[in-house]
């Protein structure tokens, strides 16, 4: 895979060996980026965001913000996909992701497990998911590609999904449970 990733000056003072590495790994997970460009920047108001080109051509200069101190695959990837919803505009691509921010998290979720070391930010969750995320993260994982799969038929995919996760946090995490079992010093 080619992409061509430059460092904003800023951006360059800032990087760490840890965000280097990985923003390595989470761009592996984008084959529909390979042989695009990407400027990197830094942000230190936001988790990250990502600038899209109004009328996107092959040709369009992609840029992502990213604040390296607690620096999360979900913001690298939630960013990441965000450039894939402004390619989506074109017709190259051929699965096309919808537009928003549930969406992009949606998205992110479901493209790979690397993207679960944190819960993400639009989605709606219940508390318990949010706080114990890692006790969920496979099961949401599970649904967003379940919701994705939805989409072809059902608009309110979405909405289905954000129920579903509600459902979740009903059921006893019984595996969960018996991991902690297990861990147990004996
Ligand atoms: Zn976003």
């Amino acid at each position: 895979m080619d992409i061509s990733v430059v460092f904003t000056a800023h951006m360059k003072r800032r990087l760490t060996r840890r965000a280097l590495v990985m923003l390595e790994l989470a761009l592996r997970q984008f084959p529909e980026l390979d042989g695009k460009g990407i400027t990197i920047g830094h942000t230190k108001v936001h988790l990250g965001s990502a600038v899209l080109p109004r009328y996107p051509t092959p040709e369009s200069k992609l840029t992502i913000r990213l604040k390296v101190r607690k620096l999360t695959y979900n913001t690298i990837g939630h960013e990441l996909t965000h450039l894939l919803q402004g390619l989506s505009r074109q017709s190259a691509l051929t699965t096309r992701i919808p537009a928003g921010e549930k969406q992009c998290d949606v998205w992110t979720i479901a493209r790979s497990g690397l993207f679960c070391d944190d819960a993400p930010g639009y989605l709606r969750l219940p508390r318990v998911v949010r706080e114990k995320w890692p006790e969920y993260a496979l099961s949401v994982r599970s649904l967003c590609i379940a919701a994705i799969e939805k989409r072809r038929t059902y608009r309110l995919y979405l909405r289905w999904l954000e129920a579903e996760i509600k459902q979740l946090a009903r059921r006893p995490l019984k595996k969960a449970r018996d991991a902690t079992q297990l861990s147990l010093p004996i």
